[in-house]
């Protein structure tokens, strides 16, 4: 069989710990035979990171921008355990929230379902991806305890001086206070992603806020939203078939619990951090959950949402047989290869993620599967496989569906 050609190659950010061995099984086994691979390779194991003062990372993600998809193995952040560990010149900083920095993103986090891992939510029968505003509310606040009775204001000085002033509270006695901001340049960023996400994957988007109680502050986010909606993506989405609807948090929530799944759920940033917890675990399990960012002009880096399963690693570091899913890093390949297929018009590179995505459920439909999905299942019987095992099997039903 001839190799699927590529044209343009991805940008490939590799990683650490039992992630990094995963991506070699994954390239070697599932990705080689089958595509003359091309990649622009960036190695982001933190080793690479410390050698080069983290400009590594910084190169990455401006390849990105420059051919437009990139893949990413999950990488440490680093903590002070970390930079004894590895040694490290400096605590550096998130791989990915330096990427994000430079493509301006937001992310989009989606469960992969398969039969036989039920959500906890019975209605649901198709995913819920979860589009999360990473910048700003009260994840940069400025906070204070108030000691005692005095006054608390708002004071905004304009560049020529001039003040405006809003009361928010008399204190009588101890409490609470907390400042926090937005900018319209990061929402209306934060709208076009989801607005573009929503046409590129054919699904209704909603987005939620509290505009009735917060009258100034949320309600300029669903008039951003709205008016971005009405001026550039109303006849895009009739075309595509597909809907824009804003309802309050609480109303979302109630019809999210009802729902069939199957759309995007565009929230702010602290809603975002609560709710996409909350679907990836009602859905069944984090090594199914896949991540992809993306920008507002247009460019895309796949990833699967969990960590680098430094747990397993040890495990696989002293010689132990491990049972790490392969799942999310697999679709987040697939996710990229898909996406540079759509870009340069290639179709059997299209077609070659879409096999290699019903592979990997077939591959657990048929009852293989790791440990961390055996747990959870309602097939009965399930076959617990090993990290190689797994992926091994995955390539057969690869083989049997190409040679179909
Ligand atoms: P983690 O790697 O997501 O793993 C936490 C636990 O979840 C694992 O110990 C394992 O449970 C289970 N798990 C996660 N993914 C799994 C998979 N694919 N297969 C089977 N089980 C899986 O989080 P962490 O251990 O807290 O973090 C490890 C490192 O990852 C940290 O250095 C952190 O900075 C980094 N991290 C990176 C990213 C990223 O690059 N996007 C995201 C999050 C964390 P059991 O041990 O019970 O089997
Ligand atoms: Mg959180």
């Amino acid at each position: 069989m001839d190799k699927i050609q590529m044209n343009t190659p991805l940008v490939e950010m590799d990683g650490d710990e039992m992630t990094r061995i995963l991506w070699k099984m994954i390239k070697e086994e599932l990705l080689f035979p089958f595509i003359d691979l091309k990649t622009e390779y960036y190695d982001l194991g933190l080793e690479k990171r410390n050698e080069t003062n983290d400009q590594i990372t910084v190169d990455a993600a401006n390849a990105n921008k420059k051919y437009g998809v990139a893949v990413k193995c999950a990488t440490i952040t680093p903590n002070a355990a970390r930079v004894t560990e590895y040694n490290l010149k400096e605590m550096w900083k998130s791989p990915n929230g330096t990427i994000r920095a430079i493509l301006d993103g937001t992310v989009f986090r989606a469960p992969i379902t398969v039969k036989g891992i039920e959500p906890n939510v019975k209605s649901w029968k198709r995913p819920i991806t979860i589009a999360r505003h990473a910048y700003g509310d009260v994840y940069k606040n400025t906070e204070m305890r108030i000691p005692g009775p005095g006054k608390a204001e708002l004071v905004y000085t304009a560049e020529d001086g001039t003040e405006t002033r809003a009361l928010i509270h008399e204190y009588k006695g101890a409490g609470v206070l907390q400042g926090m901001h937005n900018l319209d340049a990061s929402i209306e960023s934060f709208a076009r992603s989801c607005f573009a996400y929503a046409l590129d994957t054919k699904q209704d988007l909603w987005f939620s806020t509290k505009d009735t109680i917060s009258k100034k502050y949320d309600h300029t986010f669903k008039d951003i939203f709205q008016e971005i909606f009405d001026g550039e993506y109303r006849d895009k989405f009739e075309k595509a078939g597909i809907t824009y609807f804003y309802t309050l948090i609480d109303d979302a929530v109630a019809r999210v619990m009802k729902s069939e799944g199957g759309f995007i759920w565009a929230c702010k940033n602290y809603d975002g951090d609560v709710m996409s917890d909350m679907i990836s675990s009602a859905f069944g399990s984090l090594a199914m959950m896949t991540s992809v960012l993306v920008s507002p002009d247009g460019n895309y880096e796949y990833e699967a949402a969990h960590g680098t399963v430094q747990r397993h690693y040890y495990k696989y570091l002293k010689g132990e047989e491990t049972s790490t899913n392969s799942v999310a890093t697999i679709f987040a390949w697939s996710g990229a290869l898909r996406k540079r297929g759509e870009m340069d018009g290639l179709a059997d590179l299209q077609h070659f993620a879409d096999l290699l995505e019903q592979a990997t459920i077939r591959t657990i439909e048929s009852g293989r599967m790791t440990k961390d999905l055996a747990l959870i299942t309602s097939l009965p019987n399930p076959e617990v496989l090993n990290s190689r095992e797994f992926i091994l099997a995955i390539r057969r039903e690869l083989e049997s569906l190409l040679n179909a």
